[in-house]
């Protein structure tokens, strides 16, 4: 199974050693960045395994791959001696591994430590991107056959991780590590497994006093017990959430807790994607069984489906994909799990004789006027891009209008209800309330779909004039629920529910 290997970039042998000891419980292999270290702490490295109490990496990283060593290659090399220096016939005193770049070849050194039992990690690293011939550099990059091979890329694109995992398929017998690094890359760091990597490199980006870790590098609490590394083999099976930017989801934490309660052999990452097409290829090498679809993606998916909903076909937007032996089946989940949680909180059966008003046309929008119409209520949908809001609200026989004053004034006939489905508000967006010039009288029910903030701007502006307001935490747990069942062929624990939901 593969290991997680704590990054140590403190100041000092005894700040690294409190790290360790701190986050030991979780770490099978520590790596001591030594081009980290105070200079004069540099060369006490000698006695830092027996110390750690479990392997460790020496590493000594110069600037030109991401590290802070300055000193010339001649020093660099002398310290990895010093490092390896006096070597105990138990093992475990001595580094377990060498990370020496693959463009250094020192070969006394490297007979050294493999006399001693340390084993060399032939790195390369790459932050301006991937190269052409990868599947050459990880079959040729070892200068012994018992070295391992790690390889370290910035993906600027959801192809670049793609050919990585792709090349390394290719090399299945090698011994490799293989970052993509950077956002684009995140999953590789979690899939360890189906990428065919030894270990994942994690940081400790809380602790104070340690130096900012390479692109996309996960924390080794998230690692571990968000992503629940330990417990991913290659026959667990791989679920996600795709989108782009994707820094907003929290549907890892919910997939990931209920697969541990309900004992489930799964895993659940984020795949930021740049490009669907890609985004399918993704899939297919890593073998995903069930897919939620976000921003911008809920309509381009569609031509991937082999079998949809109906509801799906009248939306025209799909946010959940699950594989079976036909292809990918697609549903939408945002549908159900807005009307259940919009009933519950009017605590209405239904919705006839409501007049509603939709602010927002896009994929979510889409799904929410499919159930109000469904639910038998009167809308207006307003949206920035004027014809958008026309061509949703035609088959459904709403009005429609801007985000101007002309559809402002429009909304003084459809204000039982309110329902936000922009981004606008949402964590990292700039622009905050997309109906700053309507005036709330207290008695409208608000709904904002967005649950990062826990309120939005035009929520609390919503509260503050006295309308029962109510965020989208509640919707996005009905809609996961949806898609739990359509991942795993279960109904979703109904007495778990109030673990996952906040209640505003
Ligand atoms: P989308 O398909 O990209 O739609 C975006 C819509 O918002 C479009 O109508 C767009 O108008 C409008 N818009 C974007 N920025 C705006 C701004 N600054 N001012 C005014 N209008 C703006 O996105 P989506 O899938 O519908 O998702 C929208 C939001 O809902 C996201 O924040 C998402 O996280 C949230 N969501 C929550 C749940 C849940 O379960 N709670 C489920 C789904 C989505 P134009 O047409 O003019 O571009």
């Amino acid at each position: 199974m593969a290991k997680t290997c704590l990054i140590l970039t403190a100041k000092t042998l005894a700040h690294n050693l409190t790290i360790l000891n701190k986050y030991r419980q979780h770490t099978d292999i520590a790596e001591l960045r030594v081009d980290c270290l105070d200079p004069n702490e540099r060369f006490m490295i000698r006695r830092f395994p027996e110390q750690a109490g479990l392997p460790v990496i020496l590493t000594i990283r110069r600037e030109a791959d991401g590290g802070h060593y300055d000193s010339g290659e001649g020093s660099r090399i002398n310290l990895m001696a010093k490092g390896l220096a006096y070597a105990d016939a138990d093992r475990r005193r001595n580094f377990a591994y060498l990370d020496i770049e693959e463009d250094l070849s020192v070969p006394s050194l490297e007979e050294a430590a493999r006399t001693f039992g340390t084993r060399i990690i032939r790195s390369y690293h790459n932050f301006a991107g991937i190269e052409t011939d990868l599947e050459k550099k990880i079959c040729s990059m070892r200068h012994s056959a018992d070295d391992i091979v790690k390889i370290a890329i910035m993906a600027n694109s959801t192809w670049d991780v793609l050919k990585l995992l792709r090349a390394g398929k290719k090399c299945p017998d090698q011994e490799k590590i293989l970052v993509a690094m950077g956002h684009f890359g995140i999953y590789s760091r979690i899939l360890c497994e189906q990428f065919g990597s030894l270990l994942s490199y994690a940081g400790t980006l809380s602790e104070p006093g340690t130096h900012p870790p390479a692109p996309g590098l996960l924390d080794i609490m998230d690692l571990t017990q968000l992503y629940r590394y330990g417990s991913i083999k290659n026959t667990t099976k791989v679920y996600g959430v795709t989108g782009y930017p994707l820094t907003v989801t929290n549907s890892p934490w919910f997939f990931n807790t209920i697969f541990a309660l309900e004992g489930i052999n799964g895993v659940y990452v984020p795949f930021p994607v740049d490009s669907i097409n890609a985004c399918m290829e993704l899939m297919q090498e890593l073998k995903v069984e069930g897919l939620s679809v976000t921003v911008p993606y809920k309509e381009s998916v569609v031509p991937f489906l082999s079998n949809h909903t109906a509801e799906v076909r009248s939306i025209g937007a799909c946010n959940t994909l699950n594989l079976d032996p036909r292809g990918w089946q697609g549903a939408n989940t945002d549908a159900r799990g807005f009307s259940d949680s919009l009933l519950k909180f009017t605590g209405r059966p239904h919705l006839k004789r409501q007049r509603v008003t939709i602010i927002g046309a896009g994929g979510s929008a889409r799904a929410v006027a499919f159930e109000l119409h469904r639910l038998g209520a009167r809308a207006l949908i307003l949206n920035r891009t004027v014809y958008k809001a026309r061509d949703l609200a035609a088959p459904y026989k709403f009005a429609w209008g801007g985000l101007d004053s002309l559809g402002i004034e429009q909304m003084g006939k459809y204000k039982d209800i309110i329902i936000q489905t922009t981004p606008a508000g949402m964590e990292g967006n700039d622009i905050s309330d997309p109906v700053k010039l309507y005036n709330f009288t207290g008695r409208e029910e608000v709904m904002d779909i967005i649950y990062k903030p826990e309120m939005t701007p035009f929520l609390k502006r919503a509260a503050a004039a006295g309308c029962r307001v109510q965020n989208g935490d509640d919707m996005f747990i009905r809609q996961a629920c949806y898609q739990y069942t359509r991942f795993t062929g279960k109904e979703f624990p109904e007495h778990l529910m109030a673990r996952f939901t906040s209640g505003i």
